[in-house]
């Protein structure tokens, strides 16, 4: 049964609404649902890989922005003991791309993005911030780098202070780094504003008068109001319907051509992660399995933990679905699991 503003709009089978949605509703939020690419499908290009494939030998060597060099992260336990969640980490992302990381819950995504935002001490290894190693920096140095990294949270609710407007939301992080005048930070919150394609009368209300795809499109404006030269994303849109997903993941891949900043990107979900990244680190029990182009980390996948991930993600189409969950069965047979 499909709803519309309080109206159902069609209802049906799940094959007949599914393989043949009569509304126009219906078929916008298909349409809306993120897919998985096949292999040699010209769709899972984005635009951004047909330029470059277009020009491949022009493109310049870009600065690397983020870098984590073997890395170990832990958490201590309740006798303050160091208990290791990620070991052995190494990844570059240069200015201008996304680096997606995947793997299912409690692989450690979360905990390497925490690491980068510097919320979590590196057990060992290095963490370097254009250059600089982020556990070595105290202080004011630390400050400085701080200031370069912008992060959006999967919970907007969350994430803003009820007790602001808007525009006082978005450019808190240029009050915490005294940053521009009042007048300043005005006019910045009206051109961030414009950026996520909110209209301007927003900036004096406050986050409960708006919905959760509005909200998400606040956090994100608030991470670039310092023109961070690093995004960290953790699951920002996994909290959105799926029509409102597609344009925020729409608007995001927009900005990220206009701001260029490097970006981590923390998804379960692979067809979002195809949308934007440019790698892809697949990881498992905190450990990397498999890392590279997104092409062949997804088109052309060589680990079996990776095999299985791309075999689980989901089809909105049944038929597709029973298909898949026949070789999903045949995989991990052949890999001697036994599927749940
Ligand atoms: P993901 O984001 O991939 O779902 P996390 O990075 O959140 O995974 O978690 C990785 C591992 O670290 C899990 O085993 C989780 O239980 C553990 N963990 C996460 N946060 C904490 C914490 N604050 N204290 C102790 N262990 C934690
Ligand atoms: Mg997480």
């Amino acid at each position: 049964m499909v709803m519309f503003q309080g109206q159902v709009v069609e209802s049906g089978s799940s094959e007949e609404i599914l393989l043949q949605p009569e509304h126009p509703y219906t078929r916008r939020l298909l349409d809306a649902m993120p897919t998985l690419h096949q292999k040699g499908d010209v769709q899972g290009v984005s635009a951004k890989d047909r330029r470059e494939a277009a020009q491949p030998t022009t493109a310049p060597e870009q600065e690397t922005v983020i870098e984590g060099k073997n890395l170990a992260l832990a958490y201590r336990n309740n006798r303050g003991k160091p208990v290791r969640v990620v070991e052995d980490v190494s990844f570059a992302v240069p200015k201008g791309e996304i680096l997606g990381l995947v793997g299912e819950s409690g692989s450690g995504k979360s905990t390497i993005a925490k690491a980068v935002l510097g919320l979590l001490d590196v057990d060992e290894g290095e963490l370097l911030i254009r250059g600089r190693n982020l556990p070595a920096l105290k202080g004011a140095e630390r400050k400085v780098a701080r200031r370069e990294i912008g992060v959006v949270f999967q919970d907007p609710a969350a994430s803003l202070d009820p007790r602001f407007p808007i525009g006082d939301i978005i450019t808190e992080p240029m009050v915490v780094h005294k940053v521009g005048s009042p007048k300043d930070r005005k006019a910045r919150a009206a051109e961030l504003l414009e950026a996520v394609k909110l209209p301007a009368g927003v900036i004096n209300r406050f986050p409960h008068e708006l919905s959760g795809g509005q909200r998400q499109r606040i956090s994100i404006a608030r991470a670039l109001s310092l023109s961070p030269s690093i995004l960290i994303a953790d699951e920002p849109t996994s909290a959105l319907d799926v029509s409102v997903q597609a344009r925020v993941l729409e608007m995001f891949a927009e900005l990220q051509e206009q701001y260029a900043f490097a970006c981590l990107f923390v998804s379960h979900d692979l067809a979002v992660v195809d949308q934007l990244a440019d790698q892809i680190m697949v990881l498992e029990k905190g450990r990397v399995v498999e890392q590279g182009h997104k092409e062949q980390i997804l088109r052309d996948p060589q680990m079996g933990y990776t095999k299985r991930l791309l075999a689980a993600a989901p089809v909105p189409d049944p038929r597709q679905q029973d298909e898949r969950r026949a070789a999903r069965q045949q995989l991990w047979e052949a890999q001697g699991l036994t599927a749940t």
